[in-house]
């Protein structure tokens, strides 16, 4: 066991975080157990800070197994510019590069060393001379040939539990699936880890799933929505990637198209221009994602349908990791389900590779709350709808659609159940084009029974029957519908239907659309935004690295004009409060000075008053507000001092409360937070006593 203050204090102090996010603790606890360990959180979860903060306190020096280049220069400049000294080992370099890496390492003075399974070999220099306090497997599902990015490689990794019996090994993943998770415990031989599995749930990424009619045009007005924000479009073919982003460039968006034809330094290049905020658009295939941890991935739009759930997951997940509310919408086609349903035939193991398909295929088809289908898919069982899917926020409203259904049975029964949906429903609106005319479908009973239905209205009222069971696509026999035993109740036995009315759905995502404000261009996150990026590119490391988007909401949010105000902030550890901490204080001293809007402080705290009047609760608060949670507890700590009505007492544990009374009066009621905080040698938190000194001065008043 190591003591809790010392994990928390090197939490603030090197990476800049006030709390462990859910299972950190646990693990790296296990770690300094001397335990080997699996680690499966979704991607965004955390999962770096699991390995690189025991790296800090361990003796010796830690060697991260990671498979893409890029992703470990992302890392390495992430944890330099916490001040944290680590470096990479590869075959890009030259030999004197290596050696004066080797140098270094002999020196004492790196903690953490990244290296691509292919290049373990050049570590045995290391390995012979120096004490390895940990081994990291990071993306270790690249391990299976069950998972999606097998790596070969990654199967000569189980020498190294031989070679190091002794030293802690810790796996780690997004992939879920069990059949994967074995395979890594058994080929890295570490049948005995713990394995933590933490939620899947990401409580920020808004769920939506649309239609795919005029993809461009409800591209363009989601990204006009979105003016400043990064994003990422997933294509199903390299002809799409590009195809979509010349049509975004031609509308004057900075978009580009990203696959596995372009050259390699051209790819490094359209990363790097994505990763510092200066290509706002990617239209890539799956190539694209793996090898960046970019933060500020605001929104993700699949154009077409992924093959399977956990690549979907994949993806999406790659919006928000700083924890800020994001947005994924996903485009429905049929047209891309019977184009998968084919790569799937031709595929390895067909069976497994369709079954992923049609479970992708109900979670797009849904009329229930996405998230528990997708939690459910990965193990997971919620009890309550999420509140943050199309379906919960917005309900399909059901009507009578008997009649409905059976004009579009009966034309499936007149063109004897041979023609694909585009067809049938060219028969209900009474089309007059070669395909009808040449097969005398004019002549049907059905022809033309149902014009007043737009052509796109009736597509989705069809697929509304498909999944529900009263009609069939034949993927055999070139997609023909056909009509399943329950069609026939509908058709002879008055089954009555329910379909979701369509105007309504469309009506009410514009209108929520319409709702997101846009950025503005003079606000003070903006301005700070800027700072980053001018920083970034003097420093030549990715702006997120800097501070993370949700790091500089909060300083929009509480204004930092000191030392002592700035390094408070969630994200702000000791050496980038050294390094940028003059700068970004400056720039918000002049920015309030502009401004000259003093009360700003006091709005903001009655904001949160407001939402908290609502009954909302402090994680609700902080997500509707973008704020992080030790910010609403400070407003809620002042607004209390200032008499609103606010049950303070529901926030803290009674033992603390009457630990820090006792310590105020040891103390002698200092004016600072700091004195307790070091008197508690850093075992509770700035907001917990903050919170406790507020319900303590309120007392004695
Ligand atoms: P993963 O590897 O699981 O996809 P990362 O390790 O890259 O996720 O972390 C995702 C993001 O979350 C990073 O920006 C990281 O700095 C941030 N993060 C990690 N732990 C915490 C924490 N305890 N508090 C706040 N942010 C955190
Ligand atoms: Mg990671």
């Amino acid at each position: 066991m190591i003591a809790h203050t010392t994990l928390t204090s090197t939490l603030k102090e090197y990476f800049g975080y006030d709390s462990f996010r859910p299972l950190q603790k646990e693990i790296i606890q296990s770690i300094f157990e001397g335990n080997d360990n699996l680690v499966i959180m979704p991607t965004g979860g955390g999962k770096s800070i699991c390995y690189q903060l025991p790296a800090l306190l361990l003796e010796g020096i830690t060697i991260v197994v990671s498979p893409l280049i890029a992703l470990m220069k992302d890392q390495v400049d992430g944890l330099t510019t916490n001040g944290i000294s680590a470096a990479f080992l590869n075959s890009s370099q030259s030999e004197t590069e290596q050696q004066d890496i080797f140098a270094k390492i002999d020196e004492g003075t790196i903690h953490l060393l990244y290296t691509a399974p292919e290049s373990l070999s050049y570590l045995e220099p290391i390995f012979n001379r120096q004490k390895i306090s940990l081994i990291a497997i990071d993306e270790a599902h690249c391990i299976s040939s069950w998972g999606h990015d097998f790596r070969p490689a990654y199967t000569n990794l189980g020498y190294l539990k031989n070679r190091f019996p002794t030293v802690p090994m810790i796996a780690l993943t997004a992939t879920a699936d069990k059949a994967t998770r074995e395979d890594i415990v058994n080929q890295l031989n570490i049948p005995n880890a713990i394995q933590h599995i933490a939620s899947f749930d990401r409580k920020n990424l808004k769920l939506e799933v649309r239609p795919a009619n005029n993809r461009i045009q409800q591209i363009t007005n989601f990204i006009t929505k979105r003016s400043a924000e990064s994003g990422i479009i997933y294509c199903l073919s390299r002809k799409t990637t590009e195809q979509v982003a010349e049509k975004l460039q031609n509308v004057g968006f900075n978009a580009i198209a990203y696959h596995a034809g372009i050259s390699h330094e051209q790819r490094s290049q359209i990363q790097e221009d994505f990763i510092n905020d200066t290509c706002q658009i990617i239209c890539a295939t799956i190539a694209f994602g793996m090898g960046i941890d970019k933060s500020n991935v605001r929104w993700v739009i699949h154009y077409n349908l992924p093959k399977n759930i956990e690549g979907y997951y994949q993806e999406i997940g790659r919006a928000g990791r700083d924890g800020l509310p994001s947005d994924t919408l996903l485009f429905h086609s049929y047209g891309d389900v019977i184009q998968l349903q084919k790569f799937a035939e031709n595929s390895g193991n067909v069976d497994v590779q369709l079954a992923k398909l049609n479970r992708m295929k109900e979670y797009a088809d849904a009329l229930s709350c996405r998230r528990k289908i997708l939690l459910n898919y990965f193990g997971e069982l919620i009890s309550e709808d999420c509140g943050n899917c199309d379906v919960c926020l917005n309900p399909p409203q059901f009507f009578d659609g008997t009649v409905i259904a059976q004009k579009a049975l009966s034309a499936v029964a007149r063109v004897k159940e041979q023609e694909p949906i585009g067809t049938v429903i060219d028969v209900l609106r009474g089309a007059q084009n070669a395909t009808i005319l040449n097969k005398g479908y004019q002549e049907l009973k059905t022809y033309g029974i149902a014009k007043n239905i737009a052509w796109l209205d009736w597509k989705q009222y069809i697929t509304q029957l498909v999944n529900q069971g009263f009609l069939e696509i034949a993927f055999h026999d070139s997609n023909k519908l056909k009509l399943t035993t329950f069609a026939k109740d509908v058709l002879f036995k008055g089954k009555k239907v329910a379909l979701a009315n369509l105007i309504e759905i469309k009506e009410i995502t514009e209108a929520q659309q319409t709702k997101k404000t846009k950025a503005k261009k003079d606000s003070l996150f903006e301005r700070l935004r800027k700072l980053r990026l001018q920083i970034a590119q003097e420093e030549d490391v990715p702006a997120y690295q800097i501070f993370n988007d949700a790091t500089l909401r909060e300083m929009e949010a509480e204004r930092p004009m000191s030392d002592e105000e700035f390094i408070r902030i969630n994200g702000v550890g000791r050496a980038k409060m050294m390094n940028y901490g003059y700068d970004f204080i400056k720039e918000i001293i002049a920015f309030s000075k502009e401004k000259k809007k003093k009360t700003r402080k006091v709005d903001t705290t009655l904001k949160t008053y407001e939402l908290y009047q609502k009954g909302m609760s402090i994680e609700e608060i902080a997500i509707e507000r973008k704020l992080a949670e030790t910010t609403i507890y400070s407003h809620l700590s002042k607004l209390y001092a200032q008499g609103k009505d606010i049950d303070m007492m529901q926030f803290i544990d009674i033992q603390d409360l009457e630990s820090i009374r006792k310590a105020k009066k040891e103390l002698d009621s200092p004016d600072a937070l700091k004195p307790y905080y070091d008197y508690f040698e850093e075992a509770i938190p700035y907001a917990t006593i903050r919170i406790a000194l507020t319900i303590l001065e309120k007392e004695e008043t």
